[in-house]
C-alpha cells in the first residue's frame, strides 16, 4: 500500500424525514443562500421543506444552476453572495448544483480573477465559505468529497478542481428525495458511481487489500441494485443502497494508497464540453475502450475484477479479460446507455476536435502512470466509434 493522508470531515445526515435538521445544522445566525438547479427543487417540494427548516434566518435564493454547471452562471451567485454579505452555502440538488456551490464558496473571497481557480485546479483557494448540501441524486459523491467540475461555456472548456477547503460541512441524504428523478438521471447515477470506483480500482496492482475488497463490494452493490433501480417503482431501501454507494465511491475511502486512473473522465469531459453529452455517458463511451487498450499495464487487475466482480473463471488470460470488458459494456447497455460515439452521430472527425481540446488543456500523459498519451487517446476513441 502506498503512504496516504486521508481527510473526510463532511458529516452525513442519512434517512427518510432528515430535511427537518437543517434547524440545528446550520448555524442560528447564519445568513443564507440557497443554490438550485433547473425546477426540481421547486417542483418536488423539496425546496419548501428546506425553507421551512431553515426557519427565521435570512434566506436567499440562486435558481437555474445548469447540468455542468458553467463558470457564467456561478460568477452572478459570487456576486449575489458578495452584495448582500451572505455567509453560508446550501446547495439543494445533484453534483451539478454541489460543484457550482463548491466553486462560489471557494470564489466568493478569493483574490483575483475567479476563473484560475480552475486553470490551477483548485490549489490556490485560500478560505472557503461554509456550506452544506441536500442531495437530490445519487450519482457524483461530490456531497462528501473536495472536488468540483465546472465548465466555462464560452471557450468549452470544463475543469475539475480540488481543495480540502471545499469539503461540504455536512450533507443531508434523504433516499426518498430521489423518487422523482426520470430513469434516465438514475442510469447517470448508477454509471457515474461505477466508473468512479473503477477509475481507483482496476489500476496498476498494489497490495491494497481493504481498498480492493471495499471497491468490489460497491461494483457488486450497483450490479445488484441496477435492475430494480431500472425497472420498478421507486424502492426505499433500493434508493437508499444506490444513495450510499455513490457516495461512498468518491469519498476518498476507497481511493486511499492505491494509484488512481481518471483517463476516463479527463477524455469524458472534453466531449461533455464538445457535444453536451451527459457525463455519465460519456464514460460509458470512453471506459471500454480504456480498459481494452490499457489491458497490458492493467493486466493482473482486469483479471481480478473478472473473477471477482463478474465471477468469470473460464478460459485464457486473454478471453477472460475481453468477456469483463464486454460485461462492463453490456452493463452500460442494460442502462439504456450507449457506449458507441456513432451512436451520438460522432466519427473521425470528432475524434480530432477531442484530441485537440485535450492537447489545448495539456491531457497528454493521463492514467495511473501517465502513459495515455495523445496517441494512444486516438486509439481509444478508435475503439469507442
Ligand atoms: P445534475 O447535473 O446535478 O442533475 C441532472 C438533472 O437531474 C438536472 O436536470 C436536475 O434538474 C435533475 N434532478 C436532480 N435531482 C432531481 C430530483 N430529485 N428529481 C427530479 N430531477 C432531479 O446530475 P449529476 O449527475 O448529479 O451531476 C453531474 C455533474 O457532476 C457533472 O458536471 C459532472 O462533471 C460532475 N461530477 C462531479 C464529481 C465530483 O466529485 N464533484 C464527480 C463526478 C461528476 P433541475 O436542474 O431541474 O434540478
Ligand atoms: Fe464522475
Amino acid at each position: 500500500m502506498r503512504n496516504f493522508e486521508f481527510y473526510n470531515p463532511t458529516k452525513i445526515v442519512f434517512g427518510a424525514n432528515t430535511i427537518a435538521k437543517l434547524a440545528d445544522l446550520v448555524p442560528a445566525t447564519a445568513k443564507v443562500l440557497i443554490l438550485y438547479g433547473g425546477n426540481s427543487a421547486k417542483t418536488t417540494g423539496t425546496l419548501d421543506e428546506v425553507k421551512a427548516a431553515l426557519g427565521t434566518r435570512v434566506v436567499m435564493e440562486f435558481a437555474g444552476i445548469e447540468p455542468n454547471p458553467s463558470y457564467e452562471t456561478m460568477m452572478q451567485a459570487v456576486e449575489l453572495v458578495r452584495r448582500e454579505k451572505l455567509d453560508f452555502l446550501l446547495a439543494v440538488g445533484g453534483g451539478s448544483v454541489i460543484d457550482g456551490t463548491k466553486f462560489v464558496a471557494a470564489a466568493v473571497g478569493f483574490d483575483g480573477e475567479p476563473w484560475e481557480i480552475m486553470q490551477k485546479r483548485g490549489r490556490n483557494v485560500k478560505s472557503a465559505l461554509p456550506f452544506g448540501t441536500v442531495l437530490t441524486l445519487p450519482a457524483t459523491g461530490s456531497e462528501m468529497n473536495s472536488g468540483g467540475v465546472i465548465m466555462r461555456k464560452s471557450t468549452h472548456e470544463k475543469f475539475s478542481f480540488m481543495n480540502r477547503l471545499v469539503f461540504p460541512q455536512f450533507s443531508i441524504l434523504d433516499p426518498s428525495k430521489t423518487y422523482t428523478l426520470p430513469k434516465t438521471q438514475i442510469a447517470n447515477g448508477i454509471a457515474d458511481a461505477f466508473v468512479h470506483t473503477i477509475e481507483q480500482y482496476l489500476t496498476f496492482p498494489v497490495q491494497a487489500l481493504p481498498q480492493d475488497r471495499f471497491a468490489e463490494g460497491l461494483l457488486q452493490s450497483l450490479i445488484e441494485i441496477a435492475p430494480q433501480a431500472m425497472s420498478m417503482e421507486p424502492d426505499y431501501d433500493n434508493r437508499a443502497n444506490l444513495m450510499w454507494v455513490a457516495t461512498l465511491a468518491l469519498n476518498g475511502l476507497i481511493g486511499a494508497g492505491v494509484p488512481q486512473d481518471w483517463a476516463t473522465h479527463m477524455i469524458g469531459h472534453e466531449i461533455t464540453a464538445l457535444y453536451g453529452i451527459d457525463h455519465a455517458r460519456t464514460l460509458a463511451l470512453v471506459l471500454p475502450s480504456v480498459l481494452n487498450v490499457q489491458r497490458e499495464q492493467k493486466r493482473a487487475k482486469l483479471l481480478q475484477y473478472a473473477e471477482r466482480v463478474w465471477h468469470i473463471t473460464d478460459g485464457s488470460e486473454e478471453q477472460r479479460i475481453d468477456a469483463a470488458i464486454v460485461r462492463t459494456r453490456e452493463f452500460f447497455e442494460s442502462l439504456g446507455i450507449k457506449t458507441r460515439l456513432s451512436e451520438y452521430q460522432l466519427g473521425e472527425e470528432s475524434i480530432l476536435a477531442i484530441l485537440a481540446q485535450l492537447e489545448a488543456h495539456g491531457m497528454t500523459a493521463l492514467g495511473e502512470h501517465q502513459d495515455v498519451t495523445l496517441e494512444r487517446t486516438r486509439v481509444i476513441l478508435q475503439q469507442a466509434l
